[in-house]
């Protein structure tokens, strides 16, 4: 019987600090050359290991090897000018300097393939990768070149659908595509978001998910969320859209979240992944807490489609902050599977 509830993570943890300056955003590498190359893997080995001891079912490679989930496979395109950033508000949220698209973007050679097969090679658990999907990476540059962020978005999909297709042979069981903007462009999301998004996807024969979210627990999210209102209705309108898609799984946050829990039910046939752990806070769930969030889901996802998560990505917590996570997320799934008598 195949176990129900497997846990898996949002996508990042956060790096040694020999290897990049802790709590901090594109943080830079604190090594070069062959020390660097050998230092990323030690990491990921790391991150395996904490994942693997607190019980979590489907592993990510915490992405050590990237300092930044979008720019770092931005800067592996041609036609992307990282030379000279330019200031832009992103996710009409804050400011940030980023790459400036200069001409037709392109892959000239696969970028996480080696990565995913390190991954692929180094745990006998099932493995997700994670990408950032199109309407994301269009929202974290400066367009000096198509001048249309849908053009750009079909572009950056095609090149995705390649390296996509690269992480796929090397053996890993689940790809997502991260799509944060998907919380704030409504009409663009259903303009063109999901439509690219099932291009970047397309023909995969692995789990596909995506993952929307409002973000890290940094202070320009933390505002924004504070102007939300009581209850975050926006994946009412994401929801629906997604259900029709080709896309296998979505990942939402649900712990400590405003986002009324029957949203869920929206997704009917989709796998579900359902946040448990808050990524904004350093407080450490307790599996009973976690267990919490996961009974809530229940009524609007059977079992059979849910999967235990956390919020977001956990790379601008502490190391211990998120290894105390991990082990509440792996706990609390565990109690309700006993609860469901799924076994432990
Ligand atoms: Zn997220």
């Amino acid at each position: 019987m195949t176990k129900l509830l497997q846990t898996t993570i949002a996508g990042s943890l956060p790096k040694p600090a020999w290897l990049a300056e802790p709590g901090q955003l594109w943080a830079p590498w604190r090594l070069e050359g062959d020390a660097l190359a050998e230092g990323k893997r030690d990491a990921v080995r790391l991150v395996l290991a904490d994942q693997e001891r607190a019980g979590i079912d489907i592993v990510s490679d915490g992405e050590q090897t990237r300092r930044h989930f979008v720019t770092t496979f931005i800067e592996a395109l041609d036609g992307v000018d990282f030379a000279h950033k330019r200031t832009v508000r992103i996710r009409n949220r804050y400011d940030a300097d980023v790459p400036v698209v200069v001409g037709p973007v392109a892959r000239r050679h696969p970028v996480f393939a080696d990565d995913a097969k390190f991954l692929r090679g180094t745990t006998e658990r099932k493995a997700k990768f994670t990408l950032p999907g199109p309407m994301t990476m269009v929202d974290t540059l400066y367009d000096g070149h198509y001048r249309s962020r849908e053009k750009l978005a079909w572009a950056f999909a095609e090149i995705l659908n390649d390296e996509a297709r690269a992480i796929e042979a090397a053996g890993i069981d689940v790809i997502q595509f991260d799509e944060p903007a998907f919380n704030v462009y409504f009409d663009e999301v259903r303009d063109w978001g999901v439509a690219t998004l099932e291009r970047a996807a397309q023909g995969l024969a692995c789990t596909t998910a995506v993952h929307i979210c409002y973000g890290y627990g940094i202070k320009a999210n933390v505002e924004w969320k504070k102007t939300l209102g009581s209850e975050w209705r926006q994946y009412e309108q994401t929801f629906p859209l997604l259900a029709r898609s080709a896309i296998r799984q979505v990942s939402l946050e649900c712990a400590n979240s405003h986002v009324p829990i029957e949203l869920v039910g929206l997704l009917d046939g989709k796998d579900v992944l359902v946040g448990a752990i808050d990524v904004a806070t350093d407080r450490i769930e307790s599996p009973q807490e976690v267990a919490a969030t996961i009974r809530a889901a229940l009524p609007f996802v059977p079992a059979e489609r849910l999967y235990p998560c956390t919020n977001c990505g956990m790379v601008p917590l502490s190391r211990d902050v998120a290894r105390g996570k991990l082990m509440a997320l792996g706990a609390g799934a565990a109690i309700v599977r006993a609860e469901l008598g799924l076994g432990r």
